[in-house]
């Protein structure tokens, strides 16, 4: 019998918008989304909007105010896991999802949760390998300026960071 390789194209959901795969890890069952063309930084990856407006936060959701979640349109974005060494950002006041670093074909694409979450609704323990990892991942609201950053963020989390000066 030939194993199957860890990580392969989730047949149900194919390529995406000629620039991303979907992949299952067949180990643990989690989905990922990987780059199937190169992103320079700074480039624009995609456009995305909210296919539906919540006020409270969940593991699908991010977030645009403070009472505000979106779940993602198109819908595959929300395979995009968290990192603490991200290669993409959320950005909610334009919309567009950013290439933070050169992104080759094949490459995960992942961002930093805390960069769109102030507090999150699940927290959980990051085992992301990043030398930079913060380790208890719960939002931007529990970190320390000084551990934000190196983060690009959003105007809301910004806003949010100026507003707990005062
Ligand atoms: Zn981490």
């Amino acid at each position: 019998m030939i194993p199957l390789p860890l990580v392969t194209p989730d047949d149900k959901r194919p390529a995406n918008a000629g620039f991303a795969q979907v992949m299952l890890n067949n180990l643990t069952g989690q989905r990922s989304l990987h780059a199937t063309r190169f992103f320079d930084a700074g480039d624009i990856i995609c456009t995305f909007g909210a296919g539906s407006v919540q006020t409270e936060a969940s593991y699908l959701t991010v977030q645009t105010d403070i009472d505000r979640h979106i779940t993602l349109q198109p819908e595959f974005l929300q395979y995009i896991n968290h990192s603490c060494g991200p290669n993409v950002f959320f950005n909610t006041t334009s919309f567009e999802l950013e290439a933070l670093k050169a992104i080759q074909p094949g490459d995960e694409l992942m961002f930093f949760y805390p960069s769109t979450e102030w507090n999150m609704a699940q927290p959980f323990e990051c085992y992301c390998g990043s030398s930079q990892c913060l380790q208890q991942i719960r939002g931007a609201a529990h970190l320390t300026d000084d551990e934000l950053r190196p983060y690009k963020l959003t105007d809301f989390i910004r806003h949010q960071l100026q507003k707990r000066k005062q």
